[in-house]
């Protein structure tokens, strides 16, 4: 059993994916080659927004969206403390601050409460200017954005989605990486649409800022192709994962997504109640990067790794260290480390399940019952 089991889905799209690359291989479009605007357009038409761009990963296109925004040294940048830290190193990149905002306990996402909070704090300090939240998809979850946007327009900040996980979710029907000001996802291979190498994409409504980051794309490029109008970076989506993309967006809209959401309910239905399973608010769909449960606390939470390992079912802790335990960030975040107590919670109790479109339903009665037997154990 694979926790996300990328060779056998290859098995299954081989056909098409191989075509696709030796078309590729043979047209010689290497760089920005047709497939990567037709899938840019598809991907627009899906997610419901104007414009979307293709790039070399996802954390290019957060740098991307930041540095469009001027995003820089003086300015504070509301990120969950509960996260990839991929979410707060380009905000330390470009020389902000990311303030961390405790997460809610039921989504895994930022807890809008304590957003306002976290906004209020900084005011009341003027040391640093409140610019922007970055609010992140977690597990594929949309964050709560009816609340999150309201608060952000009432400070005059701007709202940048994380959806490197959140890629196919959707809140009543409108899709994840349509929200916010700007939006973006990963192509990182064992991410929902995930590709054979790293790859993402800006998506947005704002010709402005569409435009802006394609030059930021190619080296700062301006209107003229060989005139230079300001500092960019190399970070393109290679055609040949445009390429892989196109098939996996097929199989991904026609059945996958479907298939994750049947594998996370019969999760539910099957795990015994001690376990806490993934809760989705209503008019909530997710694409499910991950199926994570929550332990009753740390040692049972240790044990249930140690015996899935002992039946070989794979299971992995996103996240063990919230982002204010991460070296790089204690300075940041240390005067609030005590209001961090979700994330810091969560990191000791969560456990991540096999979860991808191709597992069978006898793997996932297996992974149920493990965890059923790992957990009686203990009364
Ligand atoms: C994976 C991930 C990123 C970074 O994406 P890459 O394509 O790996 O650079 C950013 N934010 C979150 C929440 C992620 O999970």
């Amino acid at each position: 059993m694979e926790f996300r089991d990328l060779k056998q889905q290859y098995q299954v799209l081989k056909g098409e994916i191989d075509q696709a690359m030796l078309t590729t291989a043979a047209h010689g479009s290497y760089i920005l080659g047709p497939q990567v605007g037709q899938l840019e357009e598809s991907l627009a038409a899906y997610v419901g927004v104007k414009y979307c761009m293709g790039c070399g990963s996802g954390t290019d296109a957060l740098t991307m969206v930041l540095m469009q925004w001027g995003i820089g040294p003086g300015d504070a940048v509301f990120v969950p403390d509960f996260t990839f830290y991929a979410t707060a190193g380009v905000v330390c990149r470009e020389g902000a601050t990311p303030v961390l905002v405790d997460v809610d306990p039921d989504t895994f996402n930022m807890d809008p409460e304590r957003l306002e909070q976290s906004i209020r704090r900084v005011l009341a300090e003027g040391r640093l200017k409140p610019r922007l939240v970055i609010a992140v998809d977690l597990f594929g979850l949309p964050a709560d954005y009816a609340r999150i946007m309201p608060i952000a327009s009432r400070y005059g900040l701007q709202v940048l989605e994380d959806g490197a996980q959140g890629f196919g979710g959707s809140v009543n029907g409108r899709r994840a990486c349509s929200f916010g000001d700007a939006a973006i996802t990963s192509f990182f291979p064992a991410k929902p649409l995930g590709s054979y190498g790293d790859g993402g994409a800006v998506f947005t409504n704002d010709p402005l800022l569409h435009a802006g980051v394609r030059s930021v794309r190619a080296h700062g490029r301006g209107a003229d192709r060989n005139d230079h109008v300001g500092t960019g970076l190399n970070s393109r989506l290679d055609t040949l994962q445009a390429a892989i993309l196109q098939v996996k967006f097929k199989a991904f809209q026609e059945y996958e997504l479907e298939r994750v959401n049947q594998v996370a309910d019969a999760y539910a239905r099957q795990l015994p109640a001690v376990v806490k399973v993934p809760q989705i608010p209503a008019g909530y769909r997710s694409s499910w990067a991950q199926y994570t449960i929550q332990l009753p606390d740390r040692a049972l939470r240790d044990r249930l790794i140690d015996d899935l390992a002992r039946r070989q079912i794979p299971a992995k802790v996103y996240y063990t260290k919230p982002l204010h335990l991460q070296t790089a960030l204690l300075a940041a975040a240390c005067p609030y480390a005590d209001e961090l107590q979700q994330a810091s919670r969560l990191s000791a109790t969560v456990l991540s399940l096999p979860m991808h479109p191709y597992l069978s339903e006898q793997d996932l009665e297996r992974v149920a019952l493990a965890v059923g037997a790992s957990l009686d154990q203990c009364d």
